[in-house]
C-alpha cells in the first residue's frame, strides 16, 4: 500500500554494500552501490529517499562518525513527511552505532538498522529482503516509541540488547537475555513486547569538540592476570574504563590495586560481565569479589555487553555527567 509518508534510507557501508570479487576471492566495496538497484522493490511498500552517506566496511566505524550519523538521522526525522529512518551498516559493528543512536536520537520515530552477511552478488545474498524488512518497520505506526532497533532474518530487536552472536550464518543477531521483539512475515510486522527504550542524552555536537570522543577502554578480565598490563590506564589520561569481569562480577584480586587508583584518580570504572545472559550484582565478597568492588566505587551495569557499556559511558562523559549522575544512569 503506498502512503503520502515516506522513510529516508541511509546507507554507511558494510557487506549489504559489498560484492564478492572472483578474481581475488574477497569480499570489498565495489565500484556501485548495489543498494539503489533494490530500491524500486520498496516502492510496493511505501515512498523512500535514499542518502549515501558513509561507504565504510563496520570496523572503520568511530563514535565520531556515528555522532555525524545520529545528527543526520534526527534531520531527518525532524522532516513531518518522514515515518522512520533506516540505516544500513555493516554486521561487525551494527550493534554499537544502533545503541549510540538509541541513546542520543530523541524522536519517538524509529531508527531501523539493518544489514546483510552474504554481500550483493553472493549465492543467498539477504541484504535486499533485510533492507525491504527494515523499511516495513519503519513504515510502521507499532514502531514509535521504541528508539533504535535492528531488524535481520525476519526478527526485529532493540538496540540495546541485540548482539552479533555468528561470524557467518544470516541469524546472526540474538537478543540472548530478552529475546526479538517482534517478528516480519509475508503479510504483516508484529511486536510482542511494550515499548520500552529509556534515556536519551543531549550531546549538543560536544563529542565532536576538540580531538575527539572520551577516552574508554574496555579490559577483559582473564585468569592469571597481570596488572602490569594495565599500565597504561594509570599512565594515560583515560575518561573512564568498562571492566569486563567473570561471572556475576569479580576480577582477579591482582587487579584491585589498579581498580582502586583509577577510583581514586576518579575515572568512573564500570563493570560488566562476559557472560552473555543475567544481571551484575555484588554477590562475592571475596578478595576482586563483586562486594568488594562496588565498595571500593566500581559501578555495576547489570546487563549491557561491554561494547555498549563503553558507548554509553562515552556518551555520558560527553554530555558532562559527574561519576554520581553517571552512576545512576547505569
Ligand atoms: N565485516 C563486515 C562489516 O561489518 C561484516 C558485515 O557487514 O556483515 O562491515
Amino acid at each position: 500500500m503506498v502512503t503520502e509518508e515516506k522513510v529516508v534510507i541511509i546507507n554507511t557501508g558494510g557487506t549489504i554494500a559489498m560484492e564478492l570479487d572472483e578474481t581475488t576471492d574477497s569480499v570489498r566495496t565495489g565500484s556501485v552501490q548495489p543498494l539503489h538497484s533494490v530500491g524500486p522493490m520498496l516502492q510496493r511498500f511505501t515512498q523512500y529517499e535514499m542518502i549515501d552517506l558513509f561507504n565504510v566496511p563496520s570496523p572503520h566505524m568511530t563514535p565520531n562518525m556515528m555522532h555525524e550519523l545520529s545528527a543526520a538521522v534526527h534531520r531527518e526525522l525532524s522532516r513531518h513527511e518522514v515515518s522512520g529512518v533506516v540505516v544500513t551498516h555493516g554486521t561487525d559493528t551494527i550493534e554499537e552505532t544502533a545503541f549510540y543512536l538509541n541513546l542520543t536520537v530523541p524522536s519517538d520515530k524509529p531508527v531501523v538498522f539493518t544489514g546483510a552477511m552474504r554481500s550483493s552478488n553472493e549465492l543467498g545474498a539477504d541484504g535486499p529482503v533485510n533492507l525491504i524488512q527494515a523499511v516495513r518497520v519503519a513504515a510502521h505506526p507499532f514502531s514509535r516509541g521504541r528508539g533504535s532497533m535492528v531488524v535481520f532474518n525476519d526478527e526485529i530487536h532493540t538496540a540495546r540488547d541485540v548482539t552479533k552472536t555468528h561470524t557467518s550464518n544470516v541469524a546472526t543477531f540474538q537478543s540472548p537475555a530478552y529475546g526479538p521483539i517482534g517478528f516480519i512475515s509475508k503479510k504483516e510486522v508484529s511486536f510482542h513486547q511494550p515499548p520500552n527504550r529509556g534515556n536519551t542524552y543531549s550531546l549538543d555536537g560536544k563529542l565532536l569538540e576538540s580531538s575527539g570522543h572520551p577516552e574508554v577502554p574496555v579490559v577483559k578480565a582473564v585468569t592469571g592476570m597481570n596488572p602490569k598490563w594495565l599500565q597504561y590506564l594509570l599512565d594515560s589520561p583515560i575518561d573512564g574504563v568498562v571492566l569486563e569481569a567473570f561471572g556475576a562480577g569479580n576480577v582477579p584480586p591482582t587487579i584491585v590495586p589498579v581498580v582502586r587508583t583509577l577510583i581514586e584518580k576518579n575515572v568512573p570504572v564500570v563493570m560488566v560481565s562476559r557472560c552473555f545472559n543475567g544481571y551484575v550484582q555484588d554477590v562475592y565478597g571475596y578478595e576482586g569479589g563483586g562486594r568488594q568492588l562496588r565498595n571500593l566505587g566500581v559501578i555495576l551495569c547489570p546487563d549491557l555487553n561491554a561494547q555498549k557499556a563503553r558507548i554509553k559511558l562515552l556518551i555520558l562523559l560527553a554530555a558532562r555527567l559527574s561519576i554520581t549522575q553517571i552512576a545512576a544512569e547505569f
